[in-house]
């Protein structure tokens, strides 16, 4: 199975700080590197956590407030200078097209990869394959700002025993698993005798939000929930007023929504400690953990 893991690029909100750095997320999972959010100084990110750059495939702006964009630019001119083979494809808030162009062609550079825009207007699918459906939906943060949520396609997984007691082998586990049935010496073997079905893992990332629906909806059974927590509790009148989750809120969302596990992160630069954080959010949910640079998931 190849790699698959969350990597925190950077977890801060608005200002960066000594220990965090604009937030940016690069999750890689069934050959693709889904990058989130690349703040100010995504790019050097990538050299410290030791990922190279092309790694990415994909990039997600939720909005274009400049702790979640100003990374596009300079991504864009690595890639180029990697002369990256794979398109890129990139999704945003429609309304931000005017910003997204600013960045990407802000500064003198020879532009030879394949950018893809998807930018997005409505909710519902923005991207589906074999592998994957992604998913958008609007958040309530003040400006048109979007949340993701990928599915992995369910899979057939095989029974040896089954297959043996049946008499399956080689190339004809393949055809069965294709036509759905086989005849094995004149008797039939269907599919589902012989096999189980795995649920594909779920990914959702909500990023600058007050508590709202669309959170909701796309942290439904999430494998994994990277979700911002800005502030804590004792800070919710400002919250509110900046269009953002405290940690209590971060792990209602979670609760409600039936994920597994919940990342937080998007920490206010007034915080130095993040242990409060997860001592907060763990009074609500219990499976949470923080976000820190170049701290890694796996799932
Ligand atoms: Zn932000
Ligand atoms: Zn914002």
């Amino acid at each position: 199975m190849s790699v698959r893991d969350l990597i925190i690029l950077g977890c801060s909100s608005q200002q960066p700080t000594r220990l965090r750095n604009h937030g940016a997320y690069l999750l890689r999972w069934n050959q693709e590197g889904f990058l989130f959010d690349p703040g100010e100084g995504t790019q050097r990110q990538f050299i410290y956590a030791d990922v190279s750059p092309p790694t990415v495939t994909r990039i997600f702006v939720s909005h274009f407030h400049g702790d979640h964009c100003l990374g596009l630019g300079s991504m864009l001119m690595r890639l180029n200078l990697d002369r990256v083979k794979h398109p890129i494809h990139c999704y945003y808030p429609a309304s931000g097209k005017v910003y997204f162009d600013r960045l990407r062609f802000g500064t003198i550079y020879h532009d030879h990869i394949q950018v893809i825009e998807h930018p997005v207007t409505k909710p519902g699918i923005v991207h589906q394959d074999e592998r994957f459906t992604i998913e958008a939906d609007f958040l309530d943060h003040g400006v048109d700002n979007v949340g993701w949520r990928i599915t992995e396609a369910d899979r057939v997984k095989f029974d040896r025993d089954k297959l043996t007691a049946h008499g399956v082998k080689g190339a004809e586990v393949k055809e069965l698993e294709q036509a759905g049935k086989i005849k094995v010496d004149g008797k039939e073997v269907r599919l589902e005798e012989v096999s189980w079905i795995k649920k594909g893992d779920i990914f959702s990332c909500v990023i600058d939000t007050k508590p709202c629906k669309g959170a909701l909806s796309l942290a439904k059974d999430a494998t994994l929930l990277l979700c911002e927590s800005t502030y804590l509790e004792e800070h919710r009148d400002l919250a509110h007023s900046h269009d953002h989750l405290t940690t209590i809120q971060a792990a209602e969302i979670a609760k409600e929504a039936n994920a597994k596990k919940l990342i937080l992160t998007h920490f206010s630069a007034r915080y130095r400690d993040l242990d409060p954080f997860v001592e907060e959010a763990a009074t609500v949910f219990p499976n949470v953990d923080v976000a820190d640079d170049f701290k890694r998931f796996p799932f």
